[in-house]
């Protein structure tokens, strides 16, 4: 697995961190899940983790960036995961997946994540859980006051609207995780 961390880390490709991708490999043998929808593929690094757990995993994970969603059907198939790896091309806020999974993982752009939660809530199995990346944002939005740039304020406001939306939710009920960059593990009530 080293290449493609590798491979993130010399072009800033935002790939989940290594206690993220524990915290999330853990959960998925624990609850037994076998579907996943990912929203945010990028070179398919979270995705090829997820499916080499187990063979009877299959993931559908979406990317609109077409040279992220080319480097990952590669990668996908270097590690010969092209039949339980299926890869969409397109924006997730514009595309139809139909079936219900197990699990969704969000880990795209943060300042959609209400958007998406709200677009692929309707694909959770009853039992399944939406577990979302990046929510504590390197620590900025616990500490707004540190930033000065104006955009990246924006975002951390945006984030924060998502924490606090999730904590409001009267459908699901979430908890927060300080592991990798802040996880949350939202299940239906
Ligand atoms: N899950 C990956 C990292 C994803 S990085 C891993 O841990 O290995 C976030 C990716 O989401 C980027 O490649 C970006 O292009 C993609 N993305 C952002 N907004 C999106 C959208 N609306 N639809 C599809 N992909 C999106
Ligand atoms: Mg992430």
């Amino acid at each position: 697995m080293g290449s493609l961390e590798l491979f993130a880390k010399e072009n800033n490709v935002p790939i989940i961190q290594k206690d993220g991708l524990n915290f999330l490999i853990n959960f998925i043998k624990e609850n037994n899940v076998k579907n996943i929808l990912e929203i945010g593929t990028a070179i398919g690094y979270s995705a090829i983790n997820m499916a080499l757990i187990s063979s009877d995993i299959n993931i559908t994970t979406i990317e609109r960036n077409k040279q992220m969603y080319d480097l990952a059907k590669e990668n996908v198939k270097k590690f010969n995961l092209e039949n339980r790896i299926n890869l969409i091309f397109g924006d997730a806020l514009e595309t139809i997946v139909d079936g219900t999974y197990d699990l969704i993982f969000i880990d795209a752009a943060k300042a959609q994540y209400i958007k998406f939660f709200e677009r692929y809530k309707s694909n959770l199995s009853k039992k399944g859980a939406i577990i979302t990346d990046n929510l504590n944002f390197h620590g900025l939005t616990a500490h707004p006051e540190k930033i000065h740039s104006k955009n990246l304020k924006a975002l951390v406001s945006k984030i924060n609207n998502y924490r606090n939306f999730l904590k409001q939710n009267q459908e699901f009920r979430t908890k927060f995780y300080e592991v990798g960059d802040g996880i949350a593990v939202s299940k239906m009530e």
